[in-house]
């Protein structure tokens, strides 16, 4: 049966995080009709929650003021499943460290905005992340770090010692971009190896 993924589309890589969740769905025998949700009404349909990256402020802003916040509430209490990178683990964590940054409080982390500093706004490397056999390319762009973690949140990688992607429950969060490279393997993660994906 087809699966519905829905992508936060207030900015960010709305149309790669489409096409990587279609590869990994087709991976795993799953049709995925990938849609965009810029009001509210389309999260309570979607199996599937992707939130991009951008600009956090941003993407918190609007889903607060759409009521998009609140069904992403719902979403994660019924048990579905959620990527969120970048910008999106922000939105989605305890705290960001900037109240400007209202956040949804649903993934127990506490993460620092930019924090890799000027000399690597921006870098690309090889990541071992637990459950992947091989090294992920990820790419970090003004990436946050997550400081602190809640004790049911599982690390699943970690970059100069930090944590840059975690796991609670039905929600993966991610500091980099996985849907930059040509690589499903995150999205396959997020949704189909944990007995999340239907
Ligand atoms: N720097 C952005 C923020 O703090 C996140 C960057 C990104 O999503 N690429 O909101």
């Amino acid at each position: 049966m087809a699966l519905k993924a829905g992508v936060v589309a207030v900015q960010g890589d709305v149309s790669e995080h489409q096409r990587a969740i279609q590869r990994a769905g087709t991976a795993n025998g799953h049709d995925v009709e990938a849609v965009e949700i810029r009001q509210s009404g389309v999260v309570p349909d979607c199996d599937l929650l992707l939130i991009p990256g951008g600009e956090s402020t941003a993407i918190s802003r609007l889903l607060h003021r759409e009521g998009i916040a609140a069904e992403i509430n719902d979403h994660v209490a019924a048990g579905r499943p959620v990527l969120a990178t970048c910008a999106g683990l922000i939105v989605l964590s305890r705290d960001s460290g900037d109240e400007r940054v209202e956040t949804l409080d649903l993934l127990d982390v506490t993460v620092e905005r930019n924090a890799f500093g000027r000399q690597r706004d921006s870098f690309e490397g090889p990541l071992e992340v637990r459950g992947l056999s091989e090294p992920f390319p990820a790419v970090f762009i003004r990436a946050p770090v997550i400081d602190t973690v809640g004790d049911s949140v599982e690390m699943l990688a970690e970059f100069d010692g930090r944590p840059v992607a975690v796991r609670e429950d039905n929600i993966l969060g991610t500091a980099f971009h996985p849907e930059l490279r040509e690589d499903p393997r995150i999205h396959d993660l997020a949704f189909f190896q944990d007995g999340q994906g239907r």
